[in-house]
C-alpha cells in the first residue's frame, strides 16, 4: 500500500520547482492541484509569484491543466486568471480527471507530472495513473471539513513518504 503513496519527488512549494529542470526531466505537461497547491484555500486568486511561475513554465513549452475536486465558479476564475484549463469536480484519486487533463494537454503518462499537496488524493491518484508525482506543502492550514478528515489519515504517513521521496532525489 505504502508504495502507491510515495511521491516521485518532494518540494516545499511549486515556486521551488525550476521549470527548466522539469523540462530536462522530460516533462511536457503538468497536472496542477488548485487548493493549497496553486492558491491558498479559498483565496480569490493566485499570487504574483505564482502567476510568474506559470508564465515561466508556459515559456518553456510545458502544457498545464488544473485538476480540482472543487467545482466552484472561483475554480474556473482562477483558471482564467492563469490562462490554464480546468477540470473541476474531478473526484480525485479516481483517475478520470487526470486522464482528461492529459487529453487536453496532448501528453502521455511518461511525459506528465502532477503537483499536489495531498497524499491520498493527488499523489495516490497520480501514482495509480503512472505519471510522475510531486508532493508540496499545503499553502494554508484551512481546508474543507472533508479534507480535514483525510488529513488525519495523512498525518500517519506523510512524514514517512516525504522521507522516502527525499531519499530518491
Ligand atoms: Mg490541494
Amino acid at each position: 500500500m505504502l508504495k502507491w503513496l510515495i511521491p516521485s519527488r518532494y518540494a516545499p512549494s511549486v515556486l521551488a520547482l525550476d521549470p527548466s529542470g522539469l523540462v530536462a526531466d522530460g516533462i511536457r505537461g503538468l497536472i496542477l492541484d488548485l487548493d493549497n497547491t496553486m492558491v491558498a484555500w479559498n483565496a480569490p486568486g493566485p499570487t504574483e509569484p505564482v502567476r510568474q511561475w506559470v508564465g515561466r513554465v508556459r515559456d518553456m513549452g510545458v502544457r498545464m491543466c488544473i485538476v480540482s475536486n472543487n467545482f466552484s465558479s472561483r475554480t474556473q476564475a482562477i483558471g482564467r486568471a492563469l490562462n490554464v484549463p480546468v477540470v473541476a469536480a474531478a473526484v480525485k484519486p479516481i483517475p478520470w480527471g487526470f486522464r482528461r487533463a492529459m487529453a487536453l494537454m496532448g501528453t502521455q503518462a511518461q511525459s506528465t507530472a502532477l503537483i499536489g499537496d495531498q497524499v491520498f488524493t493527488d499523489i495516490l491518484g497520480g501514482n495509480l495513473l503512472g505519471v510522475r508525482t510531486i508532493l508540496v506543502e499545503p499553502l494554508s492550514t484551512q481546508e474543507f471539513p472533508t479534507t480535514r478528515l483525510i488529513r488525519r489519515l495523512e498525518r500517519l504517513v506523510r512524514a514517512r513518504v516525504v522521507q522516502l521521496a527525499t531519499r530518491r532525489q
